[in-house]
């Protein structure tokens, strides 16, 4: 197990990844949670990084600081999508190592996975061939960083380990229409349907192409595990080993946001890659399933939002 009163680095802390980390970590009993506000921290900057750094000497880090989107943003801000996160990587994992950071755990994400490759997808599927279109300057941005930490660990030692989460759902998403996840898009164009009274949803694309999903509280515990119990080289893949099409998806949401209300498919809006099941068979070898059934993290998913909605109404 690593050391509770370590000094341990969350990176992106206000996401919804990092501060499901935080809430774990803290649980957990650790004592000594580092945290950096982008106001505070560049990620972008080397200068910036190395010297923050040198002064506070992490001893662990997990990484889950990133420009991070859903697919029209993927697709419409390719630049930026490549270029914060090539550099925060750059920068993070660099720091890392020149100032001896004792464990360092990368997120990955499915979607830089093969577009075509075969379901569920295993964690060698990597970089054997081409990427899904949509979000392909994400991808090799991710690549890229978790190439980085098997680089830094032939060349310099460094116990840099990777995980692959899937499509995640949770607290401090993000519900902006055009740059959201389908998860929260459909939470919050649900609800509002429920308070305006409407007669139909407009869900993007066909409906048909499947996708898995992972409550954060369960990638936080994973990665938490990965963390005390994992050592390799290889990335590995977490999520919860089931996928649905968007169209079961929209239903589950709408049965439980906005009964009766019409879903209503909308051809113009791209489906993305038709499918993306990860195989989680190495995780579960070591030990690790998750444990929030998807109906079930929706629902508190739900509540969240209400609960958000409300406080920002009557601020
Ligand atoms: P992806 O997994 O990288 O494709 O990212 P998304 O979560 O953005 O989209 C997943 C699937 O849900 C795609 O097929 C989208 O077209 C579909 N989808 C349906 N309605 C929505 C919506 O309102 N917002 C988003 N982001 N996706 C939607």
């Amino acid at each position: 197990m690593i050391d509770r009163n370590a000094p341990i680095f969350v990176t992106g802390h206000r996401g919804m990844v990092g501060s499901a980390l935080v809430r774990r970590l803290k649980s957990a009993g650790f004592g000594n949670i580092l945290t950096a506000t982008r106001s505070e921290l560049d990620l972008r900057e080397q200068a910036a990084v190395d010297s923050w750094f040198d002064s506070h000497r992490p001893a662990h880090v997990i990484h889950a600081a990133g420009t991070v989107g859903g697919i029209q943003a993927n697709a419409t801000r390719p630049a930026e999508f490549l270029y914060d996160n090539l550099m925060i990587h750059a920068t993070v994992l660099h720091a890392a190592y020149r100032t001896g950071v004792e464990k360092l755990l990368y997120l990955g994400s499915s979607c830089i996975y093969p577009r075509d490759c075969p379901q569920p997808i295993k964690e060698e599927y990597l970089l054997t061939g081409p990427l899904e279109k949509t979000n392909e300057a994400y991808a090799v941005a991710k690549i890229a960083g978790l190439k980085s930490c098997e680089a830094y660990r032939k060349q310099y030692g460094c116990r840099f380990i990777s995980a692959m989460p899937t499509n995640l759902y949770g607290p401090n998403d993000n519900f902006d229409l055009t740059s959201s996840h389908v998860v929260p898009a459909l939470i919050r164009k649900f609800h509002e349907a429920r308070i305006n009274g409407a007669a139909e949803v407009a869900v993007w694309g066909s409906g048909r192409p499947r996708r898995e999903f992972l409550h954060v509280d369960d990638l936080a515990d994973a990665c938490l595990f990965l963390m005390d119990n994992y050592e390799g080289e290889e990335t590995i893949n977490v999520g919860s080993g089931e996928d649905l099409t968007i169209a079961a998806l929209a239903e589950l949401i709408r049965d439980a946001v906005c009964p009766g209300v019409r879903i209503a498919f909308d051809a113009s809006m791209p489906d993305g890659t038709p499918r993306k099941l990860l195989d989680v068979s190495k995780l579960r070898a070591l030990g690790w399933r998750h444990q929030t059934a998807l109906a079930e993290g929706l629902a508190s998913a739900y509540e969240w939002y209400c609960s958000r909605v409300a406080v920002a109404a009557a601020s």
